[in-house]
């Protein structure tokens, strides 16, 4: 071990190595602290030259590699496998925006840059970067593309994926590539770019990015409405899209049971009506015209106008029971700010209502199987275990649920028995429904063995394939994606 750590400090890195396994904790452990690894260093490198000798000091010696950028992986992507000989690589000191763009409205950056860090600098430039999600304050754009993640606004702008316009990628023999292009077509061969994102650092890893930015909306309107079943919400939906040209951003789920935990796990939480919502939708609308942002008679925006006008036409239709409009910035961050904290408050609902377990999972369908989903699913778990709870909620309008089980906490439930053939039942039932077991998490090393049971053979062969041809000391980030 020693001879390593002489190795490593003679790669002379501006930043120290951190051998004290005191001090790894903080990048060994999972942020659900399901998944504690192990490595023997932890490294910080300053720009890509940093990463390409150290990845060329790793296939060489046949060390894993893990990257890590802001550690909120919910499938412990960038956790270490326990008892594995693994150099971390934390990305958090390769954090400059190198520049905005603004007449291409582009940014490009490292890898480390923080997602909020990222709102703020573009806003100052009066443009919009919209990948949002409750991690925003300490997830990374390296983390985001690795992970192809989500969030609340896809509906309007699609994933990281679709938001990308160029990548720099260290491949795992040390190699430097070059494909940081800010245009909007290049029909040059194989698209290399998309197999880096959502790749999870096992191909190689991302060192800088060209982004794509949007103008600033100029105004943006959140509603809160209450509805009584998935099938309403969703034909809400269809009316929004229906009715308005871009103007809807996000289109979240909100039913009774994510308030029960909001309420449980917040100090004096202000509840947007009298009593807790059956269903419950948070939407919002923007526009980047000003036609929409000018006064009517009546003294509203025009903006305000077209969402009034639609919910009151969903009232008179019966899809919806009551609806709020958020009046100030205030209120309207006040409601964001719980569905950001959705995965924090149940985080603590697990502890504090002592479940012992909770099988996590992130689904997507097409929309019109959501709620069939939904009572084929309870049914299946009401013949295997009582007393379960589901905590359910997500991004509606991308048919994305998060969909939670909890164990009732009290002794030996069978739960814990239970557990696997409940997540494999409840697969099978989105496998039947067209659905995906895996919406915009990743896979990690959570589920990993689900990919291999329910991808499609022959694309996971060449999955595998394409894994070893550019990686074949198995060196990146092993023991997630494939196994
Ligand atoms: C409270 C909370 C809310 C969340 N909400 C959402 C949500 O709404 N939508 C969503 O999609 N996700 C969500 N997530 C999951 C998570 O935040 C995202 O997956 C995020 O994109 C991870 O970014 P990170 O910087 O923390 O990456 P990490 O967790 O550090 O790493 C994630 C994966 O990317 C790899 N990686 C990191 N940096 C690089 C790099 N530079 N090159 C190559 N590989 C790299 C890692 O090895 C790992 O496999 C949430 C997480 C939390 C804790």
């Amino acid at each position: 071990m020693n001879d390593y750590k002489n190795k490593i400090t003679s790669l002379n890195l501006k930043s120290k190595p951190i051998f004290d396994i005191e001090d790894h904790l903080k990048y060994t452990k999972d942020w659900r602290g399901q998944y504690i690894g192990d490595a023997i260093a932890i490294l910080k490198p300053h720009d890509k030259y940093e990463v390409s000798k150290i990845l060329k000091f790793a296939n060489d010696n046949e060390i894993s590699i893990v990257p890590q950028g802001g550690n909120t992986s919910l499938c412990g992507g960038a956790t270490p496998l326990k008892n594995s000989f693994s150099i971390i690589i934390s990305t958090e000191k390769m954090n400059n925006i190198i520049f905005i763009d603004k007449e291409s409205m582009t940014i490009t950056l490292e890898p480390g840059v923080i997602l909020s860090i990222i709102h703020e600098q573009v806003e100052k430039n009066d443009l919009f970067f919209p990948l949002s999600l409750g991690a925003k304050g300490s997830c990374t754009i390296g983390g985001n593309l690795s992970t192809n993640a989500g969030g609340i606004n896809v509906l309007k702008y699609g994933n990281t994926r679709d938001l990308c316009l160029g990548l720099e990628v260290v491949l795992p023999n040390g190699d430097i590539m070059n494909l940081l292009k800010m245009l909007k077509k290049d029909n040059t061969g194989y698209d290399l770019k998309n197999i880096f994102i959502g790749a999870e650092g096992t191909l190689g890893i991302i060192t800088a990015a060209t982004m794509k930015l949007f103008p600033k909306p100029k105004l943006s309107i959140t509603s809160f409405v209450e509805t009584v079943s998935i099938n309403n919400a969703i034909k809400l939906l269809n009316l929004f899209e229906q009715e308005l040209k871009n103007e809807l951003e996000a289109f979240e789920l909100m039913p009774k049971v994510f308030w029960e935990v909001a309420s449980n796990n917040t100090d004096n939480l202000s509840l947007p009506f009298n009593k807790l919502p059956e269903m419950g939708v948070l939407l919002e609308l923007t526009t980047t015209s000003t036609n929409d942002t000018l006064l009517n008679n009546e003294g509203t925006t025009f903006l305000h106008e077209k969402l009034e006008h639609l919910l009151s036409k969903a009232l008179d239709e019966e899809l919806i029971e009551d609806a709020i409009i958020c009046k100030n910035d205030l209120e309207r961050n006040k409601l964001w700010e719980i569905r950001e904290n959705a995965a924090e408050n149940e985080k603590k609902e697990l502890i504090n209502s002592h479940a012992k377990k909770c099988l996590k999972h992130d689904i997507s369908l097409p929309i019109n199987n959501i709620e069939k989903f939904h009572q084929e699913t309870q049914k299946m778990i009401s013949t295997k275990i009582k007393n379960t709870r589901t905590i359910f909620f997500g991004h509606l309008g991308d048919g994305n649920l998060h969909y939670n089980i909890f164990g009732n906490g009290k002794g030996d439930d069978g739960f814990e028995n239970q557990s696997q053939n409940i997540t494999e039942n409840l697969y099978k039932i989105i496998e039947k429904l067209n659905g995906s077991f895996s919406a915009e998490h990743g896979i990690g090393q959570l589920k990993k063995d689900n990919l291999r049971f329910f991808k499609d053979p022959v694309a996971y062969n060449l999955m595998k394939n394409i894994k070893y041809m550019i990686d074949p000391n198995n060196i990146m980030n092993p023991g997630k994606i494939l196994i």
